[in-house]
């Protein structure tokens, strides 16, 4: 009876989807396309259309094994991705590898965790293979720093605490911690949500507070959020660094600060 059911509703979800009209996937174009964070529900329907017809999926180490399992029986995984603390294969190299495949005559999918422009270099990757003559088509996806701190319970805003949030990475091109006006973001933005946070976790704390945050303001660390291994952090701005010690708490994490991270305790209940 379950399996029946369960076949009829999937018969109806894949007629729905034959309906819409999708833009088509040519033989020797890339799409760059974002995954989400993880959870395979928050995946586009373009994405999902792209997974069904490539021929060769280049993807990021972000990408979940249960989005990689939606590709179409022909289409060939190559793992290419950059993973903090780890090797990973330099941008030129990943730029080399789509190109030759585009060349090969392929319908190539690049897939990023994500979406490919928020802090996923989309257009470094783009760019030289426009300028080898190649169309390439962008597919946004869902963004950790939406998604991820809503599945933790924390709007990225809300109409009596914030008309401004800021998305900041932890750390720039070469490792760095990134030249931003500190100042001005701890005093401007009541709500900011740094990717990569945890390498110079010390710096940012330092620097927000430094800018007049307060040391009791609430901040949340989601790591691997949307996925069945979110692990969440909620604790204050001069606890930080010591907490996320003690809860042993690992990349891929967001960290959160400012006034919404008190709707946690109410919102939690909203994503299980
Ligand atoms: N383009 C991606 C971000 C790439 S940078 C996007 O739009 O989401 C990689 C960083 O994103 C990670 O180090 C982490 O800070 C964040 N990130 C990506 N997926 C995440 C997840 N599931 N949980 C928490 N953070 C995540």
């Amino acid at each position: 009876m379950f399996v029946i059911r369960w076949f009829l509703r999937y018969h109806t979800f894949m007629e729905n989807i034959s309906k819409l009209s999708f833009p088509h996937f040519e033989k020797g174009s890339v799409w760059l396309v974002g995954a989400g964070p993880g959870d395979p529900g928050l995946l586009t329907l373009n994405a999902y259309h792209a997974l069904q017809h490539a021929d060769v999926i280049v993807h990021d180490a972000l990408v979940a094994p249960e989005i990689l399992a939606l590709a179409g029986d022909q289409a060939q995984l190559e793992p290419m991705g950059k993973r903090g603390g780890k090797a990973s294969p330099l941008q030129s190299d990943i730029t080399a590898r789509l190109i030759e495949l585009v060349e090969q005559g392929h319908k190539v999918l690049r897939l990023k965790g994500g979406d490919p422009f928020v802090f996923g270099r989309g257009a470094e990757e783009a760019l030289p293979i426009l300028e080898a003559g190649y169309t390439v088509r962008i597919v946004p996806g869902v963004t950790a720093g939406v998604a991820g701190s809503a599945y933790a319970g924390v709007p990225v805003s809300d109409g009596k605490s914030n008309q401004v949030i800021s998305f900041v990475t932890g750390h720039d091109k070469t490792g760095e911690v990134p030249a931003v006006n500190w100042q001005a973001l701890a005093q401007s933005s009541p709500v900011i949500v740094f990717y990569m946070p945890m390498k110079h976790l010390n710096k940012i704390q330092e620097e927000l507070r430094k800018g007049g945050r307060s040391d009791d303001e609430l901040v949340c660390i989601v790591s691997k959020a949307t996925t069945p291994d979110q692990q969440v952090c909620e604790t204050t701005l001069v606890n930080c660094v010591t907490d996320a010690e003690k809860s042993n708490i690992k990349s891929p994490a967001l960290l959160i600060v400012g006034p919404t991270v008190t709707f946690r305790q109410s919102l939690i209940g909203c994503f299980s």
